[in-house]
């Protein structure tokens, strides 16, 4: 897209003119104002030339076609963190930015009407074109911006400068933005205030950008539109069935049932339809609420022994185990069940093979001298 056209401006032709079209143009008005018949016209000549000199090479045309889009100005990136809870019901945040804006007082000019001047240096341009000598009658062209206006191709003298912007054209302002966070809006989506970024004279002024950060949620973790927890579920729940509540993001109690005979094993996964995130633009579309479930068993000794064997009368039997014919039988040895304790194992048994290896190498050496 082309959006800076001076340079077309000043040959007279639509910013798709064809390369023929430019070349007509520019032969018109090189004839018109060529120094020779037209003295008084030499800036003017000169400015149609090096317009010509950039839109006449297709590369040089496209950079600058492409630099009319890059003067626009700069985009501001804000992160605002969000909950989840807002991502589910929606909300509106206000943020406080920092931007650049257009100097009231001087209207962006910099100082007083009238002040501005042409810079003499590029002639108005805010390019300077110098030739580079190749060797062998060889000239590059080359255009650079122009050093005493930074581009500007205008000046202000220092004792008419706008006080309030120094002359810098623009001012840092505070300004309130309202985010509004859709349903089902998304950790990283961005929300996107076209034109609000930083102002600068004669510039289309950039966008502020906000990227929404997800703050992680103590119950819930988002997949896609799906919400995932953990439900710890004692031994007896597990066994005998359960009702427990769980508060939603939107703060209704959801009552989680299991039916009578139904068991949940540790590590088992079920879902809730319809509990999960809204989708965005589509908010009664909703994913579902999956809930892993972990199971918490009774602590040792919980029942008497003598009341062990009643349980177990309760509970499947035991796969039957080869009995040995004789306990006397060097064959067979108790084996008791012990915690592992696998941090302390390591450690000294590879303190003792450093030892060993150094004890056998120094004794090596004595071994030769003696
Ligand atoms: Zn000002
Ligand atoms: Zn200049």
């Amino acid at each position: 897209m082309v959006k800076e056209t001076g340079f077309y401006d000043m040959l007279g032709v639509q910013p798709n003119a064809t390369a023929d079209e430019l070349k007509k143009a520019y032969r018109k008005l090189a004839l018109k104002y060529h120094p020779d018949k037209n003295p008084t016209e030499g800036e003017r000549f000169k400015q149609i030339s090096q317009a010509y000199e950039v839109l006449s090479d297709s590369q040089k045309r496209e950079v600058y076609d492409r630099g009319g889009e890059k003067r626009k100005g700069k985009n501001v990136v804000h992160q605002l963190v969000v909950n989840l809870e807002d991502f589910y019901i929606g909300a509106m945040r206000k943020l406080a930015v920092q931007k650049n804006t257009i100097c009231d007082k001087c209207e962006g000019r910099g100082g007083r009407k009238g002040a501005v001047e042409m810079c003499m240096s590029c002639h108005g341009t805010g390019m300077q074109v110098r030739l580079h000598q190749l060797g062998l009658g060889m000239v590059q062209q080359v255009s650079t911006v122009c050093h005493s206006c930074q581009g500007q191709g205008r000046r202000i003298s220092h004792k008419d400068r706008c006080k309030a912007c120094g002359g810098r054209k623009i001012v840092r302002q505070k300004k309130i933005l309202e985010v509004h966070i859709d349903k089902g809006m998304k950790d990283g989506q961005k929300v996107v205030f076209q034109g609000e970024g930083d102002q600068e004279p004669g510039l289309e002024p950039g966008d502020i950008i906000i990227v929404l950060d997800q703050k992680d949620h103590p119950r819930f973790t988002r997949q896609g539109l799906d919400l995932v927890m953990t439900m710890e579920l004692q031994l007896v729940e597990s066994l005998c069935g359960f009702q427990k509540p769980v508060k939603t993001l939107d703060n209704r109690t959801l009552l989680i049932n299991s039916n009578p005979g139904e068991l949940v094993k540790p590590g088992d996964r079920k879902c809730i339809l319809n509990e999960g995130m809204p989708t965005h633009r589509r908010p009664f579309e909703k994913g579902r609420l999956i809930i892993n479930f972990l199971v918490v068993f009774p602590k040792a000794n919980f029942l008497p022994q003598g009341k062990l064997k009643d349980l177990e009368a309760y509970l499947p039997g035991k796969l039957e185990a080869e009995q040995p014919a004789s306990m006397d039988d060097d064959l067979y040895f108790y084996a008791d069940l012990e915690d592992c304790d696998f941090e302390n194992r390591k450690r000294p048994s590879r303190h003792y093979h450093v030892e060993g290896d150094d004890y056998a190498s120094a004794s090596g050496v004595q071994c030769q001298t003696s």
